[in-house]
């Protein structure tokens, strides 16, 4: 069994990205820019900008973080989201979710313009990916293709199961295998005989949010078990939604967390900023 290693991947990808990033400010005489929007004062949210602030630095990609408070009213929002848009020294913006109830995170989300929108939220980049036309791609799932293409895991003609159908990694997950010619089953709350389904996989990915959810008997021999979940075990231990050991007898690859997917999403992030900005040069 491999298991796969997302933290000396991207930290490759990065370096990769820093010489896109030093070319692209040759050529434009600018760095390339992401602005992050943090709304409150969520603990996870803040590590999760820090880390994404740092790890722009070190790529050579100016970052420009704004940090409003809990009360921000939806049009201080809508106002600063507009700002970032009509400015050209920013080719990314991020706002970091989940914002504060009292928000309308729909309206904040679509004022980013999509050639900015580099989670690859809009209606217009989700369309694409639907239709298979290219576009921006949520950084997560895009992560776990990058993973399995930098491992020549081949995905084309395998079963693959995505376990969780959320907008920002089950949908495009699924959408993503399917691109890439697997046959895609996604499973949610609702799905009967989910141990059945899980066990017809060839990949196997989990984006359920619950600890250790995905046990080994629902692992077929030889599976690659994809896990993005970031949740906490019974000790506050930082876990993902597949049992590690359980599903680590019968898996052929296998990501732990930390250390797996999670490292990707950022890189992944830093690769869409590059893009975008590349794509002002043409
Ligand atoms: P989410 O929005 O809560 O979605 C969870 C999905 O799991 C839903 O579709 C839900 O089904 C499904 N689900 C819940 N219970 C289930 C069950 N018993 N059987 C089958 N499906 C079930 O979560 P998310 O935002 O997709 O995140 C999933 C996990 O990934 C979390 O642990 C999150 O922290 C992690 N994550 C990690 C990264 C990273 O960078 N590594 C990035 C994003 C998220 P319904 O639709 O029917 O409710």
């Amino acid at each position: 069994m491999t298991v796969i290693d997302g933290k000396a991947t991207a930290a490759t990808i990065r370096a990769e990205l820093a010489v896109r990033a030093a070319a692209f400010e040759e050529k434009s005489g600018k760095k390339a820019g992401l602005a992050v929007v943090l709304i409150g004062n969520d603990p996870a949210s803040q590590i999760y900008v820090r880390n994404k602030i740092r790890a722009c630095e070190e790529a050579g990609i100016r970052s420009f973080a704004h940090f409003l408070p809990e009360n921000t009213p939806q049009k201080d929002a809508l106002a600063l989201i507009k700002a970032l848009a009509a400015d050209e020294s920013i080719h990314g913006i991020l706002v970091q979710l989940p914002l504060p109830r009292h928000l309308d995170a729909k309206e904040l989300l679509a004022a980013i313009p999509a050639e900015k929108d580099v989670d690859g939220f809009s209606a217009e980049d989700i369309g694409k990916l639907a239709k298979n036309e290219g576009g921006t791609v949520a950084c997560t799932p895009l992560g776990v293709m990058e993973l399995l293409r930098r491992y020549r895991i081949s995905v084309a003609g395998k079963r693959a199961v995505v376990v969780g159908r959320s907008n920002i990694v089950g949908r495009p997950m699924a959408m993503l295998l399917l691109n890439a010619d697997a046959t895609v089953t996604i499973c949610h709350s609702k799905t009967s005989d989910l141990k059945e389904i899980c066990r017809e996989a060839d990949i196997l990915v989990a984006a359920v949010g619950k600890p250790k959810f995905i046990t080994g008997d629902m692992v077929k021999e030889g599976a690659v078990v994809i896990d993005v979940g970031m949740d906490r075990d019974e000790n506050g231990k930082l876990c993902g939604d597949v049992d590690f050991e359980g599903a680590s007898a019968h898996a052929s690859f296998l990501t732990p967390v930390p250390g797996g997917v999670g490292p990707m999403t950022i890189a992944m992030l830093l690769q869409n900023t590059v893009e975008a900005a590349e794509r002002t040069l043409s």
